[in-house]
């Protein structure tokens, strides 16, 4: 075998292409392995459209960028006939290696795909030595394609959450299928409005799902997101997520704790210790220090801690008529502390919004679905924030929250 043909056996090309010439460019660096490709004279090509063989029309050089040669960087250039088909006229012909319109082969491709599972868009780029807007481009079309084989029409369980592509810009609402334990978003979309839960109503319908099966929802206490669900969701048992409920009270803390901080002089680690120990977080002991100080000089900021650390009780509730009895004591007692305290305003907001609110919230304790999947959406914002860092905007944001977290069967074994 000469080294000519076992270049064409690596690289996949079959009749009636063949390898004519290949060339090691050492003026550039790095240095760049041409290989040129021609497909025997008087060959037939399938025509792109209906795959009847015709003959060509005309041929035109296109060049392809191909794995690397070693060190050496590789493209492939051929000439690519167009097919005078009786039916569907003159088209350009399709090649195996590479898809219509792209700039790399299809190895190429999938090389990159592969870098991008397990690392930042912008280090796989640097590590292909391609620009990172041309890597995203290849991203974002195997991400669609992707996208376009879920199949919806299992889901009866429907959850989601907004969250921005940078700080207070450009929001994102994600909705993940309660019944997927592993890579659960399904959709993904610009925007944070009710327009986000129209958009998803359609996907759904797109992939074979039924929006009337749509049994239970869970989702945060947005005006917005709620009136959107009864009308396009009317059947749905809604039920408000309680990461969403402690959220509600932890802002609520830090608002009365700015606010009482222009009064009185508080202990430096206050703010840490009353966000922390909502969370289960161990304090410091300069955070305990400073609780037990909040605590002692009788500060309102503790007060509302005080309030907001009784949730917990409510959510130990065992059964929905005791989680009901509970949320009726803390709000009834709740009430009493901040009456009469402006500094307090903002607790006494958060408990209209409960009040309000209060049936969805106790629809949780009848609820198939556990709260957890909701609360891991976060971690997966953060990952997709960091590893679309340097390209960042909604779209790639988007891409990459799919490619981590969505059910992509067929991205890489349909190359
Ligand atoms: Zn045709």
């Amino acid at each position: 075998m000469e080294s000519r043909d076992i270049l064409a056996l690596g690289l996949g090309v079959t009749p009636p292409w063949r390898l004519a010439d290949q060339r090691l460019d050492t003026d550039r660096s790095p240095h760049v392995l041409e290989i040129r490709l021609e497909a025997e004279r008087g060959a037939m090509f399938a025509c792109p459209v209906c795959g009847r063989a015709c003959k060509a029309h005309d041929f035109k050089d296109f060049t392809w960028r191909h794995l690397n040669f070693f060190q050496h960087h590789c493209r492939i250039t051929a000439r690519v006939p167009r097919t005078d088909c009786p039916e569907h006229g003159v088209r350009r012909a399709q090649v195996p290696w590479a898809r219509e319109g792209s700039g790399f082969t299809l190895l190429f491709e999938q090389a990159a795909m592969a870098l991008v599972r397990e690392m930042p868009v912008l280090a796989a780029a640097r590590y292909m030595a391609i620009t990172d807007k041309r890597l995203w481009r290849i991203v974002e079309y195997y991400v669609a394609r992707g996208l376009e084989g879920i199949d919806l029409s299992g889901l009866r369980g429907l959850a989601f959450d907004e969250t921005a592509s940078r700080r207070g810009h450009n929001y994102v609402t994600v909705f993940i299928d309660m019944g997927r334990a592993e890579r659960p978003v399904v959709f993904a979309t610009p925007g944070k409005g009710k327009q986000t839960v129209r958009a998803f109503k359609a996907f759904l319908r797109a992939h074979g799902g039924r929006p009337d099966r749509v049994a239970q929802v869970v989702c945060d206490m947005s005006p917005a997101f709620l009136a959107a669900l009864a009308r396009e969701f009317p059947q749905a048992a809604v039920s408000v997520d309680w990461f969403h409920v402690v959220q509600l009270f932890t802002r609520a803390v830090d608002e009365v704790r700015k606010a009482e901080r222009r009064h009185a002089p508080m202990p430096a680690a206050a703010r840490w210790a009353v966000l922390k120990a909502a969370d289960g977080g161990r304090l410091t002991h300069k955070q305990a220090a400073a609780l037990a100080e909040l605590e002692a000089g009788d500060f309102l900021t503790a007060a509302a801690w005080r309030i907001k650390e009784k949730l917990r009780w409510v959510r130990r509730a065992a059964s929905l008529q005791a989680a009901r009895w509970r949320l009726t004591c803390f709000l009834r007692h709740a009430r009493e502390q901040v009456a009469e305290e402006p500094l307090l305003d903002a607790v006494a907001r958060a408990l209209d919004t409960v009040e309000k609110h209060r049936t969805l919230i106790l629809q949780r304790w009848t609820s198939t679905y556990s709260n957890a999947r909701l609360e891991g959406l976060n971690s997966l914002f953060q990952a997709a924030r960091a590893r679309a860092r340097g390209y960042r905007n909604t779209a790639t944001f988007i891409t990459m929250i799919y490619l981590i977290a969505a059910p992509l069967a067929d991205l890489f074994n349909s190359i």
